[in-house]
């Protein structure tokens, strides 16, 4: 019985060891081959659809405190920090949406469980003091929802990423912009790092230096067969890609 225990233990260790697989992360939802505008709820719903492991979306504070779902500074050339949400109306996405709240976004993909809603936090243009008030009205946003354990949070700002943490102790917060040691991303007690993949080509060994630290391992944005499998190879945690289905295809195939 006790062998038999000890053989199931080293038969999952092993299984983990060398199946251990990252988790796919859809890059502003699922939109390149299924056509849907970026950082749409249609975009959203298609990368629930393909059961991905998360989806991510970047969100920016209006003039008048409303967070919003965008990539660029700009909703089809109307300046998302200078104008109020209900002046960012006048313009729709090709598919007739318009531009979503982050608590519509949040409502629409809070309703099921299996797929994560990595929630980019855009530095704000205007000053530091507005990217701390996205900060403060995210996290009480997600708090609302109480989905802290269905939501992460990213950032490119240090200071936001700091913010996040003095908030709240066990968010989850992971720094994109590539230039934190281990030890400092340690230290300042985030989750982890989400970085370019062009600095896990040049040092493969640092996603197991912060691995080694207990730190989480991602990486942007990853379109790439040879980049996807060199990350795998050395056992990133989580590829953000624009390709969900080729990765998806890739992990099958090992
Ligand atoms: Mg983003």
């Amino acid at each position: 019985m006790k062998k038999a225990l000890v053989f199931v233990c080293l038969f999952t260790l092993f299984q983990t060891a060398v199946f251990a697989q990252p988790g796919v992360i859809s890059h502003r939802g699922s939109w390149k081959n299924t056509q849907h505008p970026q950082n749409s709820i249609a975009a959203l719903q298609a990368a629930i659809d393909q059961k991905v492991w998360g989806s991510e979306f970047d969100v920016h504070l209006t003039k008048d405190d409303i967070l919003v779902v965008n990539h660029d500074h700009d909703f089809y050339g109307l300046e998302i920090e200078e104008l109020t949400y209900e002046e960012l109306l006048a313009k729709k996405h090709p598919n007739g949406e318009s531009i979503s709240t982050a608590r519509e976004y949040l409502e629409a993909g809070l309703k099921q469980k299996n797929t994560k809603l990595i929630f980019e936090l855009k530095t704000s243009r205007i000053s530091k003091e507005r990217t701390m008030e996205a900060v403060a009205q995210s996290l009480k946003l997600v708090k609302e929802f109480k989905a802290q354990k269905q939501v992460e949070f990213i950032a490119f700002d240090w200071d936001a990423c700091l913010k996040y943490r003095e908030l709240d102790k066990k968010v989850k917060i992971h720094y994109l912009n590539g230039d934190k040691t281990p030890t400092e991303v340690a230290a300042a007690k985030l989750t982890g790092i989400d970085y370019h993949v062009n600095i896990f080509k040049k040092n493969p060994g640092l996603i197991q230096d912060f691995k080694d630290l207990g730190l989480k391992t991602n990486s942007w944005t990853v379109n790439q067969e040879e980049d996807m499998e060199l990350l795998i190879e050395n056992g990133i945690d989580y590829i953000t890609t624009d390709e969900p289905e080729l990765l998806n295809r890739l992990l099958n195939k090992n």
